[in-house]
């Protein structure tokens, strides 16, 4: 495991499964019909039954869905967390078409709505990563910036953020990444 500490809140990286994570919330990787998917989607809603997707259900009756870079929650259902925000990353088209802003949004706007829960514990998946094509890099060098602005604007809010990856190989890249936690030098 790899960690560190940003405006005296935690950030770590690990291998694991997300759907098995003791924190308050768990993000999950949709799409913008909230209507389930594969990947950690799938496996969000076959770890927490039918009670995620009834909830999606009734939000996407309410308001049509997600776009990309918003966030909403369910409750968990049979999880350990208390809550799932599901949020709908952006779609890599070769970097030119603000996925890198859409990806940010994801982070931000989920940490927003799980702290209106009074989520402190958060665990996130690498957005994006995976049917939707975005590059392992690429996508935690965005994505732990944007972590980090979200921490940074707001000391004690969050106490831990926890970024599970499916492969050692994967949990490498983002730990490479992870001085982009910090502000850019100069900043
Ligand atoms: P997207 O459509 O946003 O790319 P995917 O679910 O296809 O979403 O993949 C996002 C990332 O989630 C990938 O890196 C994939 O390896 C990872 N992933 C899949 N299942 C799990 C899981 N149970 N726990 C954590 N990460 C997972």
């Amino acid at each position: 495991m790899r960690s560190a500490e940003v405006a005296g809140s935690r950030v770590e990286i690990l291998v694991g499964d997300i759907t098995v994570q003791d924190v308050d919330a768990i993000v999950n990787a949709a799409n913008s019909s909230l209507l389930g998917g594969g990947g950690v989607d799938g496996a969000i809603h076959r770890a927490g039954g039918p009670k995620i997707l009834e909830e999606c259900r009734a939000i996407v009756a309410r308001q049509g869905g997600c776009k990309a870079g918003e966030a909403v929650a369910t409750t968990g259902g049979r999880l350990r967390a208390r809550f799932v925000v599901h949020t709908v990353g952006p779609v890599w088209q070769g970097g030119l078409h603000r996925e890198g802003a859409v990806l940010a949004r994801c982070w931000t706007r989920s940490l927003d709505v799980a702290q209106a829960r009074g989520c402190r514990t958060v665990a996130f998946p690498a957005i994006s990563t995976g049917a939707y094509g975005y590059p392992m890099d690429a996508a935690a060098r965005e994505s732990l910036r944007a972590a980090g602005t979200w921490l940074r604007e707001r000391p004690g809010e969050v106490d831990l953020i926890r970024v599970l990856l499916m492969k050692e190989r994967d949990a490498e890249v983002w730990s490479q990444q992870i001085g982009h936690l910090l502000p850019p030098q100069g900043a």
